[in-house]
């Protein structure tokens, strides 16, 4: 058995989660399993064990709900928690935390009733195993159960649950919490526990909270640069859905941009484009300059003041190393952000397809000039022309860095509806697309293309 029940979080004890009973969902009618994943992370007998738990056959040894707080579209909450959240464990070996959504009521679920609906379960699941596929450090998957549970949103759904996987479930909120109660002695503990389980190596440092909190503002800022070259837009990214290990978790209605529009908003509900394309790599510093400021009693303000500087650093060296392989760059040169940002701008004046647009570089290398500008064209093959790898080289490379198939929110909602009715076919193969970005299945190639007009950029309502 390779799960270890329950989660060493626990030894924290009572005000930092609360022990809940796990609520299975009745009229279960299927439990779908991420196959690939089970098979490298789970043996058998925890897979069984997993299943039973889900079912209600069997009780996990226990369960915890975290407590946190946390600031949402730039207001500050002073407490939420896993509303509908049920840690039951971990893989022990690969040190994942095993945690269920939609797991039921709890202390923190406000006016919530736990529950997760089919479609929003649908949606974490395939982005999980797509961000994990462009490599972008994401949770991810390895059950959902299906059941005909009424649940009750805009319209009455049906209720599904998620097992999901994360190195870690602690959010920037969970210090929020600790530091807006004034509960100083936790706040040290929870760093303690963090540095410990996460960051053993830092343990010695004499600095090692100041080194702890550098730690995330570089994973946050890699993190969204790795959006942003990907047209990746989170849509919720309040404080309580960043996590430490700058893992893109908590998915809600997130979408990858389509036409590129660097003002585009995937959330319906954020009417003053907070999360917008263009502002997630800012609001991921003031992310983390509210965690900063809950940090203030424990590390010197001159000292978080430049790691909050970093941030720009990390994150602008990064982007440039993305967008470098994406345009089959291997060398630096110091007009590159420039020829960079010209290429985005004509993909926003003629309303282009960002994934295709980047794809399009491969055959531009190759010879194929009649796509996108041809002044941008010429400055961009004169660009090839400095660097000392080969043509072919310089081919795969941009292969590589620029997936052929990303989900559009068109084909999710035909997977969902489909899904509904008890067909899973469409979902398994958007599945295998999202697991194989870098590749175009020959018989699926309605899915490579931009989605219907009135469909592209579609954006989605919080509800889940
Ligand atoms: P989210 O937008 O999913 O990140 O959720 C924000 C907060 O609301 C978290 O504390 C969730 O646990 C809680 N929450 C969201 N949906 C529900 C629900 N259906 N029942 C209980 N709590 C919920
Ligand atoms: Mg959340």
């Amino acid at each position: 058995m390779n799960i270890k029940e329950p989660h060493p979080f626990e030894s924290l004890g009572e005000k930092f989660s609360s022990v809940v009973e796990f609520q299975e969902l009745k009229g279960i009618q299927s439990i779908y399993l991420n196959k690939s994943f089970i098979k490298e992370s789970l043996d058998p007998v925890s897979v069984t064990r997993l299943e039973n738990i889900l079912r209600g056959s069997e009780q996990p040894d226990q369960g915890i709900s975290m407590v946190y707080a946390g600031h949402q579209f730039g207001q500050q909450v002073p407490q939420l928690g896993d509303g509908r959240g049920l840690m039951i464990g971990m893989i022990k070996d690969l040190k994942l935390d095993l945690h269920i959504k939609g797991a039921g009521k709890t202390p923190y679920s406000r006016f919530g009733d736990g529950r997760a609906v089919t479609r929003s379960v649908i949606r974490e699941y395939l982005v999980g195993e797509a961000m994990h596929a462009l490599n972008i450090p994401t949770s991810r998957a390895l059950m959902m159960v299906f059941s005909n549970e009424p649940v009750f949103r805009e319209t009455t759904e049906k209720g599904s649950q998620l097992l999901r996987t994360s190195k870690t479930h602690i959010r920037f909120g969970h210090f929020e919490y600790f530091a807006f109660t004034n509960q100083k002695e936790e706040l040290y503990r929870l760093l303690d526990w963090c540095i410990e389980n996460y960051f053993s190596e830092l343990s010695d440092d004499k600095e090692k909270y100041a080194a702890f909190f550098r730690e995330i503002v570089q994973r946050t800022a890699w993190m969204i640069a790795d959006w942003q070259s990907i047209g990746f837009c989170h849509g919720v990214m309040n404080t309580d859905n960043m996590n430490i290990l700058g893992e893109t978790f908590d998915y809600g209605p997130y979408g990858f941009m389509e036409t590129y529009n660097s003002k585009h908003v995937c959330n319906h509900t954020d009417t003053q484009a907070r999360y917008s394309y263009q502002n997630q790599p800012l609001i991921g510093l003031w992310n983390c300059s509210v965690l900063a400021k809950t940090l203030e009693e424990v590390i010197d303000g001159a000292i978080l003041e430049g790691h909050l500087k970093e941030y720009e650093i990390e994150f602008q060296s990064k982007l440039l190393q993305n967008f470098r392989n994406k345009l089959g760059l291997f060398e630096e040169d110091k007009n590159d952000p420039f020829l960079i940002q010209e290429l985005l701008n004509l993909m926003e004046t003629n309303h282009l397809d960002f994934t295709t647009s980047f794809q399009n570089l491969e055959s531009i290398l190759a010879g194929d000039h009649s796509i996108i500008d041809k002044e941008w064209v010429n400055k961009f093959a004169a660009r090839h022309d400095k660097e000392s790898t080969s043509l072919e080289d310089r081919i795969q490379h941009c292969k590589a860095h620029n997936p052929k198939f990303i989900l559009r929110n068109y084909h999710i909602q035909n997977v969902i509806e489909a899904a509904e009715q008890g067909d899973f076919t469409k979902l398994e193969s958007l599945e295998s697309m999202a697991k194989n970005p870098f590749e175009q299945f020959e018989n699926l190639k309605e899915y490579y293309q931009p989605s219907p007009p009135g469909f592209n950029n579609l954006p989605l309502s919080c509800s889940s």
